[in-house]
């Protein structure tokens, strides 16, 4: 199948591109660069004769559509967003813009692409979402597909609408679409703004790793990879206009989650004292939800699909990874200059 995949050079589509790839479909990465984005994330696919690259803004609806009738594909994967909830709490601006009008421009792109092919019924348009659409949760439960839309941060509240905006082109127009909210992800190229890689990298560089609050935040972790892999699945089999969660049944404190690499690192890198020694607490983001947790009954039940790793084997495969990646992270870091916060994993 030929695939759009929109955010195919960030953390997540990247992952989506070179697994798609890897598995013989026809890809093209439609990708603005923001300074989210790297090219070399998606390096060792690039040179395949399966995958193209087209630099565009989703927020341009004329460069969409010519690109849509450029490569005619079979299918949607809309990955592309601003994706950083501190960012979001600064700027919210540019999420309303990106996430909410870039996805409507999708949606009409797509959907005059597809009335014009003359609404084929294997189209799809694959809207990836978030579990923070849902809110935050106490000490018990979990997220269903039914549970009511409450998003408390800039960021969560523009995947809403987006979401929404996806159902109502499923429901408004018959475009054929399928919706997956995912929980915190994580694995090789993340970007090092955010929680796990900030702390990989703080504790090598002997900075503080500061942790919001008092650390007790719980979320659910997936590997990229397992996500990668759920979503080519929910693309193929999902039933139409259908919301799938998707989470990685590793749910832990960000207290937890934090000394677990600590350790990790104490085995692989050790240092002159525990790692654990740098934890600092910091002054809590607002609206910081306490906890989220995915009810993975869905997916697993309709379509067989389980997370592959413990959050253990996948931390340690990531740890590993950045060891051995410093020529991918070192120049992001000097670029951007982040590292010195946390933020949503
Ligand atoms: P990311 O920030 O790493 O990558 C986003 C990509 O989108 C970048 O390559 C960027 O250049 C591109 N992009 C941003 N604005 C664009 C625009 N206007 N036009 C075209 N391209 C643009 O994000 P990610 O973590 O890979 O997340 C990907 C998707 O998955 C997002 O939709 C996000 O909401 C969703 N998601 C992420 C997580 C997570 O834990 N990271 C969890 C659940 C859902």
């Amino acid at each position: 199948m030929k695939l759009l995949v929109t955010g195919g050079a960030g953390f997540i589509g990247s992952a989506v591109v070179r697994l798609a790839v890897s598995r013989g479909h026809e890809v093209v990465n439609l990708d603005a660069l923001t300074y989210a984005a790297c090219l070399e994330n998606v390096a060792p696919v690039a040179d395949s004769p399966l995958y193209a690259f087209e630099q565009a803004d989703i927020r341009d609806a004329d460069a969409l559509a010519t690109i849509f009738a450029r490569h005619k594909p079979g299918a949607v994967m809309h990955l592309a967003a601003e994706s950083h909830v501190d960012r979001s709490i600064d700027g919210p601006g540019a999420f309303i813009e990106t996430n909410v009008m870039g996805t409507y421009n999708m949606l009409q792109a797509a959907r005059s692409f597809w009335e014009a092919e003359g609404r084929p019924e294997s189209f799809r348009f694959h809207h990836i979402s978030t579990d923070e659409v849902y809110g935050t949760l106490g000490a018990t439960g979990q997220f269903t597909e039914e549970t009511p839309y409450a998003p408390n941060s800039p960021y969560s509240a523009s995947k809403a609408g987006s979401d929404h905006l996806v159902r109502a082109w499923h429901e408004t127009y018959g475009l054929p679409v399928v919706l997956t909210n995912c929980s915190n992800n994580y694995g090789p190229y993340h970007f090092p703004e955010k929680l796990i890689p900030v702390v990989i990298l703080n504790a090598l560089a002997g900075k503080p790793l500061p942790i919001y609050g008092d650390g007790s935040n719980v979320r659910d972790w997936l590997y990229v990879e397992d996500h990668a892999d759920a979503l080519l699945l929910v693309l193929e089999k999902g039933a139409l206009g259908r919301s799938y969660n998707i989470g990685g049944e590793n749910e832990r404190s960000n207290l937890e989650l934090v000394q677990t690499i600590c350790t990790i690192l104490d085995k692989l890198r050790p240092g002159d004292a525990p790692y654990a020694d740098l934890i600092t607490f910091v002054t809590d983001r607002p609206g910081h939800d306490a906890r989220y947790a995915i009810d993975p009954t869905r997916i697993r039940e309709e379509l067989g699909w389980r997370p592959s790793v413990t959050v253990e084997e996948g931390l340690e495969r990531t740890v590993r990874w950045y060891l051995e990646n410093e020529v991918w992270w070192r120049p992001l870091l000097e670029r951007h200059g982040v590292g010195e916060r946390l933020g949503k994993a």
